[in-house]
Order: structure tokens, then sequence, then C-alpha cells
């Protein structure tokens, strides 16, 4: 017999871990997947990153860490966040998690109660929604289209907010669409917080050096929002990181100090020596920023241009992160004679069965119509596996 907590049964099982952990099954059977299901660099992390992460066992790091991270390591991210972002935070207003996943639940955790309403924009990052559940709030949601490159206008927040709202969840670049709001569009949000008094906004910036048009502005730049606005970051996209599992936040002082309390109950500080590597790299004057950046502006085009000849695709060329979501509701209803597909997630299965192609579906992002190709693989991969896409789609009558 289980007893499972009524929490845990309310959740859903993250789709794009789900759909990873299936590309790994089927490899280790021999099957031969191309998975374009998990959105993480597919370069390994700088060796200048690595040195430092050597270093720092052979210098025993291998006591407790502070609860919110090194004292250094939060200066660089102060420092950071005021060369790179225009935000002026104090060390005192960083908390150091494992990855910007935990710094999220750290935020939401801090400051919603159950029944608070957050707003969340879709297509929205998995986890968003789940994370909202687990805190008890009730996410909001705001739908938006494909023709307005998946962008919320400003007179859609302003009607979703009531009085009950107390945080809205904010991601450009964004992962899943790979859109990029510019200053304009975020000013017109941020005077839209503003007004309202109780109301928060997560920053989720973690894609902020996957950029390929235009700058990348920071909500907490915007001054006179600055004591709502919590900046989420980390180290896992930018530097080819994700194993290391360190992410940040810069936010008002009560907010970093609940984050704190949260944490010196949950896990205390988090791995010493991926801290070492994360300050390594915040740090670092190296240029694989700039090298994985430009592999990605070329994936992307690849990718863009390849998906063009898929019948029935629609695309939004994405201006950051390395994600694309097509829209593929013209398949729905159509069948090779067995599997009908009438929904996003039938035509991720289909994929993955008959083109041996892993993606996600878009169901899982509020985005029920569309499904989501991560590109952060080689050329030669994209190529094939568009390839595989389309012969497979080809037999959908
Ligand atoms: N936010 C977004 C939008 C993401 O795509 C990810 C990727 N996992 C994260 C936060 C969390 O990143 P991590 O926990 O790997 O630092
Ligand atoms: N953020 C990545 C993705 O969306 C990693 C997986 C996860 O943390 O959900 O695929």
């Amino acid at each position: 017999m289980e007893y499972l907590s009524d929490r845990v049964k309310s959740l859903s099982v993250s789709q794009t871990l789900a759909m990873a952990q299936k590309s790994r099954e089927l490899k280790a059977k021999g099957i031969d997947i191309i998975s374009l299901s998990l959105g993480e660099p597919d370069f390994n992390t700088p060796d200048y990153i690595k040195e430092a992460a050597k270093k720092a066992i052979d210098d025993n790091y291998s006591k407790y860490p502070p609860v919110p991270g090194y004292a250094d390591l939060r200066e660089a991210i102060s420092k950071k966040f005021k060369d790179e972002n225009g935000i002026n935070y104090s060390s005192e207003q960083i908390i150091v998690s494992a990855g910007g996943k935990h710094s999220l639940i750290n935020v939401i955790l801090s400051i919603v109660n159950p029944g608070d309403e957050v707003i969340i924009l879709a297509p929205y990052w998995v986890s968003y929604y789940d994370q909202i559940i687990i805190a008890e709030g009730k996410p909001v949601i705001i739908e938006t289209k494909l023709e307005n490159d998946f962008k919320i206008k400003p007179e859609q927040l302003e009607a979703a907010i009531t009085s009950k709202t107390r945080l809205i969840i904010f991601n450009s670049p964004s992962n899943p669409t790979g859109m990029v709001y510019d200053r304009k569009e975020m000013e017109k949000i941020a005077r839209v917080v503003e007004k309202h008094e109780g109301v928060f906004i997560i920053s989720d910036e973690i894609y902020e050096h996957i950029i390929f048009t235009g700058e990348h502005v920071s909500m907490a730049s915007f001054d006179f929002i600055y004591d709502k606005v919590i900046t989420v970051n980390g180290v896992s996209k930018g530097y080819a990181m994700t194993g290391w599992r360190i992410g940040y936040i810069g936010a008002p002082l009560w907010i970093a100090k609940a984050c704190n309390k949260l944490q010196g109950q949950f896990t205390s500080g988090v791995c010493s020596i991926a801290q070492r590597a994360a300050l390594a790299a915040i740090q670092g004057k190296g240029d694989s920023r700039q090298v994985m950046k430009a592999a990605f502006i070329r994936r992307r085009d690849l990718i863009c241009e390849l998906l063009k000849d898929v019948k029935g695709f629609k695309v939004r060329i994405p201006q950051g992160a390395f994600y694309v979501m097509p829209d593929i509701s013209f398949y729905f209803g159509k069948s090779d004679g067995k599997t009908r597909i009438t929904n996003s997630d039938d035509l991720v299965l289909y994929l993955l069965d008959k083109a041996q192609v892993a993606t996600v579906g878009g169901n899982a992002f509020g985005a029920p119509e569309c499904l989501r190709i991560s590109y952060a693989t080689s050329d030669d991969l994209l190529v094939e596996a568009v390839k595989r896409i389309k012969e497979a789609l080809e037999k959908l009558k």
C-alpha cells in the first residue's frame, strides 16, 4: 500500500526530463535515437572552469559551505549583475542554490501562500507550472499566439492581475519558444507591474548569454520596479555547466533572507566544488561563451531552414536560447493507417517510434498545438533528424 501525499499526487512528471530519460533508455538498448528533447548545451564545460574545480578539491573545499553561498562567489555575482545587467544587488541580496530550478522554487515557496495566483505566460517552461502547484498556488495562464512571436501584450497582463495575484514569472530569452522581448516591450510590462502593490515578478534570465539579435534586457534594471523583481540566473546554460547544479538569485533583501532560511532547512549551502567552479566561470575572461553562441546561431539558422521544408510545420524564427517551437496542429486527425495523431503528445511518440527522433510535446509547456525541438546538438545530427522527421510525417494522411 502506498501513502503518497496529495502534494506529490498533484504533480506531473517533468516532461523534458522524462523524454531525456526515454531517449537514454532507448539508446542503451542500441536504438539509434537522435535526442532533440533535453535543453542543454552539447559542449563540454570549458577547461578553465574544470581546472578551478580540481584545484578546489586539492585546496580542501570539503566542509559545509555557508548556506547562501561563499562570500567571494556572492561578491562576484554582485559585480556581474552590475557590469552585465546594470542592476545593483549587494552580496547579501544574492543566494546561490542547486541550479536555477532550485532558485525558482525557493522564491516561489518564499512568497506564495496557498491560493495565491501566479501568472505564467504560455508557452512556459514546464517546471513553472508544477512549482506553483508545490507551493499550493494557483497558476493563471496567459495565452500567446505564434503570429505574435509568442509574446504577451501589456493589456493581457493587466487583465490577468487580480487582488489574489502575488507573482508573475517572466522568461526572456524564452524556453520553449526562443523569443526575446526588447527593451520597449519589457518596459511596458514593467509599467503594469509597477501599478500593483504586492505583485512581484521573477525574471528568469538563464539564457541571457544565448541571444542572437539585439541586447538582453534585465527586468530589474528598470529602477521603478527594482523592489518588485527577483532575478533568477545560473551557470548551466551560459557556461555549459548543467550537471554542476549552480543557480542564483538577486532579490530584495527580505526575499533573499527568506530563501536563505528555506535553504538552511532543505539543502544547506550547495556543493562546495561546484561553487568554486561557478566562481571561475563568472570571473573568467575566456571566449567560450562567444564560441558557443556562434555555434547556436549557425544551428538556429540551419534548423529553421530545414524546417521550412517540413510540410505543415509553422515556425517562428527564435532569437535566443536553443529551442524552436513549431505549430504542428496540421497533423491532428491524420493517420498512417495504424496510428492516429490526435494531439502533440501523439505526434511526439509517433516521431520517437517511426523517426527515432525525440522531441517534447507542447502540452507540458501549455502549448498543445506545438512541439519543442532543442537544437543544442551537432549540425550533422540536426540534418539527419529533420530528414527522418520529414520521412515519417509523409506517411501521415
Ligand atoms: N529556467 C529555464 C527557463 C530553464 O530552461 C532551465 C533549464 N533547466 C532552468 C530555469 C533551470 O536551470 P538549471 O536548474 O539547470 O540551472
Ligand atoms: N531546462 C532544460 C529543458 O527544458 C533542462 C531540463 C529541465 O531541467 O527541465 O529541457
